[in-house]
């Protein structure tokens, strides 16, 4: 076994840490205290990473894992500018959220939450739980990377129509992801269901706005299973309260969790607490991705997912 300590910081499946500690001394520690006296950190999307935590960490840490796709809680310029290289598990989570934002669609379409918790209450209310079918519907996709592109594969068994909004794609490339290029406006108005799949970003920061919002068509219904603040919540809300929007459905937050108050009590939002990727197969892939990475990264070999 190598000298080398890893810190493991927001929990890691089973298999991932068995495989760990066969190579490395493993920390598991829910703050960041240990970091100037490990080699390795490990962490999936709760603990933030700031520059000042990275330089803190200088000279002995080498190496940043985030055990899924999203690594806009590690501090990425900096690490590039302290050498720290930062890795991800981009391929292991896909499956899991696909299916999620499919769950979603069809829990909106169907009122699941709601009969669920009115028979609950004791009622039986056929007639107010009257659904809509997803087949024959057009979804609107923002992002067609690999979460968008398996949404689409998805939807389309169900009948759908898929367009996508996707600058960084070009249309033929698109089309062979099996969606109809469009551009965000045109897209905007065709959906009746919109999904995001889009890392945060500066760009994205805020992408669903009033404005954007305003575009959709009535009776719309809105997904987001990417990332909090790519939807502005408080025009979501106003979308929802004025009926032009049929329902939205959240895995993701601006602030999470989300503080007590009327995004909590809307009975037009399905919320789920970031679980998209929470599924025993994701999580156990994530681990193990992310472990033989963080080690390869250690060893001086060749990287598959290099981010810094
Ligand atoms: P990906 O990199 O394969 O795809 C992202 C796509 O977004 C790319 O095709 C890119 O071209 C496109 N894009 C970038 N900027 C855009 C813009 N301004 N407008 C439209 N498209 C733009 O990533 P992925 O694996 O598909 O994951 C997508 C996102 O899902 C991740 O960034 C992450 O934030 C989120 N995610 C959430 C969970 C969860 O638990 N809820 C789990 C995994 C991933």
């Amino acid at each position: 076994m190598s000298n080398w300590r890893i810190l493991v910081t927001d929990g890691l499946a089973p298999q991932g840490l068995a495989t760990l500690r066969q190579q490395a001394e493993v920390v598991e520690a829910a703050g960041l205290e240990e970091l100037p006296d490990v080699d390795g950190l490990i962490i999936r999307s709760r603990t933030l990473v700031t520059g000042e935590d990275l330089r803190r960490a200088q000279p002995r840490l080498r190496v940043v894992g985030r055990a899924g796709v999203g690594v806009d809680n590690i501090d990425v310029a900096a690490a590039r500018q302290v050498g720290v290289i930062v890795v991800n598990a981009p391929l292991a989570s896909t499956d899991a959220v696909a299916e999620h934002t499919l769950a979603l669609m069809l829990a909106l379409a169907r009122h699941l939450p709601q009969a669920d918790a009115s028979l609950r209450r004791g009622e039986w209310r056929k007639s107010e739980f009257l659904g809509t079918e997803l087949g024959g519907k057009t979804l609107g996709l923002i992002g067609l990377g690999r979460i968008g592109a398996a949404v689409a594969e998805r939807a389309r068994a169900l009948g759908m129509a898929v367009v996508a909004y996707d600058p960084l794609l070009s249309p033929e490339e698109i089309a062979v992801r099996g969606a109809r290029p469009l551009g965000l406006q045109a897209l905007l108005a065709e959906a009746d269901y919109l999904s995001l799949h889009v890392p945060l970003t500066p760009e994205t920061r805020g992408l669903l706005d009033a404005h954007a919002l305003a575009r959709l068509r009535p009776g719309a219904r809105v997904v987001c299973t990417a990332r909090g603040g790519l939807v502005d919540e408080a025009a979501l809300l106003a979308a929802l309260d004025t009926g032009r929007l049929a329902g939205a459905a959240l895995d993701v937050f601006e602030e999470e969790p989300p503080r007590p108050g009327p995004l909590l009590n809307h009975p037009a939002l399905i919320l789920t607490p970031h679980i998209a990727a929470q599924t025993v197969e994701a999580q156990a892939r994530a681990a193990l991705d992310i472990v033989a990475e963080v080690l390869a990264a250690l060893r001086g070999q060749g990287l598959r997912w290099q981010i810094a």
